[in-house]
C-alpha cells in the first residue's frame, strides 16, 4: 500500500542545480575543487574543527578513523550497542573489537559512567555515537580518555550543526564522523566527513585519503614531487556530489530552524499523552544543543510499540524503529553474549515517527492524532505500565 505519510523525504533547498551547472559549465571536475573545498571550510569554520576531509560517507570515515587509531588485532574499542553497524565494522574491519556498553535511558547515548569499567589493558578507544543529534556526556568522555590515554572517534553522523557545552559534535574528539546520507539533515544522496581535532593526525588523514601519496602536499608546494608514503584509500567524493552538498549546507540554519518546528510540533501534542503515561518524550539535556535530526516515542512495553507501528501503517503512517541492538545481532553475537538491559529494553519499546522539511502541521497532527487513538483504545497489557526508566512517576489523569 502506498503511504499516505512516508517517514522521510530527501529535502532540496533549490539551488543543488544551479551550482552542479556551474560546476559543468566550469569543467573543473577534478575531485578536491572548489565545491568541495568550499564544504569543507564552511563546516571548519562554522564548527571550529581543524580539518574537515569530505568522504563519500560516514561509514568511510569512520573506516578511516580506525585506521588512523592504528588499531590492531585484539584490540578493544568501546561504543554502544544502540547503533548502526558502520560504527562497529569500522573497527572490525582492524581486526579490532567492539566493546559494546550500555546507554543512558534519557538520551539512549553511551552511558559515561560504565565506560570506565569496560576498559581492559587492551582498550584503545571509545566511540560515542550522538544518537538522533543529542551530544554525549563528552566532558566526562574525555577526561576519562585522557586519563587513560585513549582515542575518542565521535560518531556524529546524527550529528552536524549540534553542539555540546557550545561546542560543535565532531569538533570534541581526537576524530569524528559527519553523514549526509539522503536520510539525513543535510544531504548530498551519499556523502559524509571526517573531522580531524587532533593535530598529530592531520597529516597523515589527508595522505591516506589520497590514496596513501603525499600529492596534498605536493600541490602545497611542500614537497618536490609525490609518492607513495603510507597505507592508503581513494575517498575524496566527487566534485558533482559537494556541488549539491554546498547548496545545503549553505541553508544549514534554515534547514535546522524548520526541523525544530517539526518536532516542537510533536513534542507539544503528544506531552499530554505523556503526562498520562502512555508514552515517553525525547530529552535534550541542558548542555545539548541538537539539530533536530529525528523524533522518537518510547512505549509501556514492547507490545504498545508494536501494536502501535502496525496501526499507523494500517492508516497510511509510515512509522519505523531501530536499531537492532548490535550485541543481540547475528553478526554482533560474535563478540560475546552480553546483557545490556537498558539497550535491550528501550530498543524494543522506541517508535520514530515520519519527520522530513516538507511535512505539513496536518499530517503531523493527523500522526498525533492516530497514536492517542491507539493508545487510548490499546488493551489493558499494553495500558499505562509504570515506565521503567521515566524520570517521574506518570500522574494521574483527571477524574
Ligand atoms: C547514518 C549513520 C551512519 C552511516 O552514515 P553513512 O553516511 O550512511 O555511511 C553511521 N552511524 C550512525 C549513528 C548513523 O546514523
Amino acid at each position: 500500500m502506498q503511504s499516505k505519510i512516508s517517514f522521510n523525504k530527501p529535502f532540496q533547498v533549490g539551488k543543488e542545480l544551479d551550482y552542479i551547472a556551474e560546476l559543468i559549465r566550469s569543467g573543473n571536475l577534478g575531485s578536491d575543487g572548489r565545491f568541495t573545498q568550499a564544504c569543507a571550510r564552511l563546516l571548519e569554520e562554522r564548527f571550529a574543527i581543524n580539518k574537515v576531509l569530505l568522504m563519500p560517507s560516514a561509514t568511510a570515515a569512520l573506516e578511516m578513523a580506525a585506521l588512523l587509531c592504528d588499531l590492531e588485532p585484539g584490540d578493544e574499542v568501546i561504543m554502544p550497542s544502540f547503533t548502526f553497524s558502520s560504527t562497529a565494522n569500522a573497527v572490525i574491519r582492524c581486526g579490532a573489537v567492539p566493546v559494546f556498553a550500555d546507554i543512558r535511558p534519557d538520551t539512549l547515548n553511551l552511558d559515561e559512567s560504565l565506560i570506565e569499567a569496560a576498559i581492559t589493558p587492551r582498550t584503545r578507544a571509545i566511540v560515542p555515537v550522538h544518537y538522533a543529534g543529542v551530544g554525549c556526556e563528552m566532558d566526562a568522555i574525555m577526561r576519562l580518555a585522557e586519563a587513560r590515554g585513549l582515542r575518542v572517534i565521535e560518531d556524529a553522523a546524527q550529528g552536524v550543526n549540534a553542539f555540546y557545552g557550545g561546542k560543535a559534535l565532531g569538533s570534541i574528539g581526537h576524530l569524528g564522523a559527519y553523514s549526509f546520507h539522503y536520510t539525513k539533515n543535510y544531504l548530498c544522496g551519499e556523502g559524509g566527513a571526517l573531522t580531524v581535532n587532533a593535530p598529530d593526525l592531520m597529516e597523515r588523514a589527508e595522505i591516506i585519503r589520497d590514496k596513501g601519496t603525499n600529492r596534498k602536499q605536493f600541490l602545497r608546494g611542500e614537497v618536490d614531487k609525490y609518492t607513495w608514503v603510507d597505507v592508503g584509500v581513494s575517498c575524496a567524493p566527487s566534485e558533482i556530489v559537494c556541488a549539491f552538498l554546498y547548496a545545503q549546507l549553505e541553508a544549514m540554519e534554515a534547514i535546522t530552524r524548520r526541523r525544530r518546528e517539526i518536532y516542537d510540533l510533536y513534542y507539544n501534542h503528544l506531552e499530554p499523552l505523556a503526562r498520562e503515561g502512555w508514552l515517553t518524550l525525547p530529552t535534550i539535556p541542558d548542555r545539548c544543543e541538537s539539530n533536530y535530526h529525528l523524533f522518537y516515542i518510547l512505549l509501556p512495553t514492547a507490545a504498545a510499540r508494536d501494536g502501535l507501528m502496525a496501526h499507523l501503517q494500517a492508516q497510511g503512517i509510515q512509522a519505523v524503529f531501530h536499531y537492532v541492538p548490535l550485541h543481540a545481532s547475528p553478526f554482533g553475537k560474535r563478540f560475546g553474549e552480553r546483557r545490556l538491559p537498558v539497550t535491550d529494553e528501550l530498543s524494543a519499546r522506541l517508535l520514530r515517527l515520519p519527520f522530513f522539511n516538507d511535512i505539513t502541521d496536518d499530517e503531523q497532527m493527523d500522526v498525533v492524532g492516530q497514536v492517542a487513538a491507539f493508545l487510548k483504545q490499546a488493551p489493558a497489557h499494553m495500558r499505562r505500565q509504570p515506565l521503567v526508566f521515566a524520570a517521574g512517576q506518570p500522574e494521574e489523569s483527571a477524574p
